[in-house]
């Protein structure tokens, strides 16, 4: 918190603004979860944004995510398909399920493997992977340059959870 104050002081100095006063400060938590929020969902009672699931797990951007979410509602509202038949598990729900355990097992070390993961890469791929738009191919090339042990022993860890 005290690097963002800092960087936000930083940043109205060098744009000459002195004369301020700070009136609120803004606080908020990013649910880093894969609860399946929309399995709540009935086609009358439809919750929305980080409520309904939209915070992408993995780095808790919602604004992207939700303009999409909003179009696919559009289009069963506009066909008129019933909004409890919208599911938003796909492989990239799994993706951040098991980029979580990997955070989890990184003990605390989770912004080394971001930064293994944009040093390793090119960002590119990486901000098109965090937009769910890569191919297969590229997402197994991302997943092989981050600490492969870690990944495997997560992947196997989540195996075995899903078939207990
Ligand atoms: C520090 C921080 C940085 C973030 N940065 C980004 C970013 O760069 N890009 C991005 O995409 N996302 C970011 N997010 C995620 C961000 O939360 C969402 O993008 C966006 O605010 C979600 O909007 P929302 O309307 O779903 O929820 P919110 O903005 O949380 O709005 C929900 C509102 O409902 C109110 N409310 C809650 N319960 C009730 C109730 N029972 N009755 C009445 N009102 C209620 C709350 O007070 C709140 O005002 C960030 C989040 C945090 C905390």
């Amino acid at each position: 918190m005290n690097e963002y104050e800092s960087e936000i002081k930083n940043y109205l100095k060098e744009n000459h603004i002195i004369d301020y006063t700070i009136l609120d400060k803004e606080k908020g938590l990013i649910p880093m979860t894969c609860y399946p929020f929309f399995e709540k969902n009935t086609d009358s009672y439809f919750k929305i944004g980080t409520a309904g699931g939209w915070s992408k797990p993995s780095t808790g951007y919602t604004v992207k995510n939700s303009l999409e979410k909003i179009d696919l509602i559009l289009n069963y509202l506009k066909k008129d398909k019933p909004l409890s038949k919208i599911s938003f598990k796909n492989r990239f729900w799994y993706y951040d399920l098991l980029f979580l355990d990997v955070l989890i097992e990184s003990k605390g070390n989770g912004s080394k493997v971001f930064s293994d993961l944009f040093r390793n890469n090119d960002p590119i791929k990486i901000f098109k992977f965090l937009d769910e738009k890569t191919s297969f191919r590229e997402e197994l090339s991302i997943f092989l340059s981050v600490n492969v042990m870690t990944f495997v022993r997560s992947l196997f860890k989540r195996i075995l959870n899903f078939s207990i």
